[in-house]
């Protein structure tokens, strides 16, 4: 969430002085109704609902596709911990992916895990940097298997010209408050497909059997990913801040991108499509992990703020204990590891390419409210710093 204020206090004020604070009130045309087609406007897809949170996203996509029990989904080992959650609320199991240089899923890897019981690709768009679509669609078509894109973090982003969460079967946005835009926490379901529409509409309310009738789907028993309508008031707003968001975001990160490009300290870590990419990062990487962290204490003695993906806690596959650990359920009945007569093996060293990658990797933030210059004089500053040591 890069911007909020009165327009949004505004919105939801409107909508407390209304009463009508539930979705449903037997019409249509509310505040919810009115950002999901905004939205589906805005990235050009056809069905999307608001839900309670990104992960919740993912889990009616997950169903909207057909996972369950027995089925292996492919997500990289590194993104938020929520991305292989959701594959194991569903009794399904979290096969595990390297990621390459451009710290996103790496296809030559997904094509090395699939087995008879794949069913899905999850690649996740970290950091709002757009995953190898063109090559995960042929490993998937070739496989007949489908993708759910975990565009949580990436919002408004895109790959050659299309809208990530769009290029997939199913794409699942986060709106907590962390991410491009926000409510605190929210979240949104995408699609084209109507029988995958239906599915995560259901399964996003068990309430939902009372509109049967305009449902092709046969009606099987939900849960609850709802929202009121004070989360769509306040993502209608959101929404139409979001291009100058991202272009401000993007902005910052060209020059930032610009000043650190061709030293011979450190690679520029490859992006999938520039233009589709969301600015929140730049990232350069090192030879090894020590002089990535000799980089690191140099910056940081010189109060210049940097980062390493390998630091980013349970965004790390090593740092996933209930998935290692394969504790996927309060009950055993339900534990997606003994629903399968497969047995599954996890190790913190299992994807040892990612471990490389991510702890030689160095990160620079785009500063949202500093100019683009200053951004550009910060990074100006770490590179002389880098190439001086
Ligand atoms: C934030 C995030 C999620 C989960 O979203 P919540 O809204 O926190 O449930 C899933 N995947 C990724 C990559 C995320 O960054």
């Amino acid at each position: 969430m890069y911007e909020m204020g009165r327009e949004e206090s505004k919105a939801v004020e409107k909508v407390i002085l209304s009463k009508q604070l539930f979705r449903y009130r037997g019409g249509e045309g509310g505040e919810c109704d009115r950002f999901e087609s905004a939205l589906c406007k805005k990235i050009g897809a056809k069905h999307s609902i608001l839900v309670s949170g990104g992960t919740g996203a993912l889990i009616c996509g997950l169903v909207g596709i057909d996972i369950g029990p027995g089925d292996e989904v492919i997500v990289p080992a590194y993104t938020f911990m929520a991305s292989p959650l959701s594959v194991v609320a569903l009794g399904a199991v979290p096969v595990i992916a390297e990621v390459d240089e451009s710290l996103l899923i790496d296809p030559a890897d997904v094509e090395k895990k699939i087995t008879r019981r794949t069913k899905a690709i999850m690649p996740v768009h970290m950091t709002g940097l757009p995953a190898n679509m063109n090559a995960l669609k042929k490993i998937a078509r070739k496989h007949n298997l489908k993708i759910i894109e975990d565009a949580c973090q990436a919002v408004g982003g895109s790959y050659k010209g299309r809208r990530l969460a769009t290029i997939g079967d199913v794409g699942a946005f986060s709106f907590n408050q962390f991410k491009i835009i926000g409510c605190g926490e929210g979240g949104a379901v995408v699609t084209s497909q109507r029988s995958v529409f239906e599915k995560a509409l259901i399964q996003h309310d068990g309430g939902c059997f009372s509109r049967e009738h305009v449902l092709s789907t046969p009606i099987f028993c939900g849960w609850s990913y709802r929202v009121c309508e004070l989360q769509g008031a306040i993502m209608r707003v959101q929404l139409r801040r979001l291009d100058r968001i991202l272009a401000n975001l993007r902005a910052r990160k060209r020059a930032m991108f610009a000043e650190l490009a061709g030293s011979d300290r450190y690679a520029m870590s490859p992006v999938n499509c520039t233009k589709g990419d969301c600015g929140v990062v730049t990232a350069i990487k090192f030879e090894s992990e020590a002089l990535m962290r000799a980089a690191q204490k140099a910056l940081h003695v010189r109060g210049i703020p940097s980062g390493s993906p390998i630091d980013s806690g349970i965004h790390v596959y090593s740092r996933w204990s209930p998935i290692l650990q394969k504790r996927a359920s309060s009950h055993p009945g339900r534990d997606a590891y003994k629903l399968t007569g497969q047995r599954y093996r996890y190790s913190k060293t299992m994807c040892p390419r990612t471990t490389a990658i991510l702890s030689s990797t160095l990160t620079f933030g785009t500063s949202y409210s500093e100019s683009v210059a200053e951004n550009r004089r910060r990074v100006a500053k770490a590179r002389k710093i880098i190439e001086r040591m």
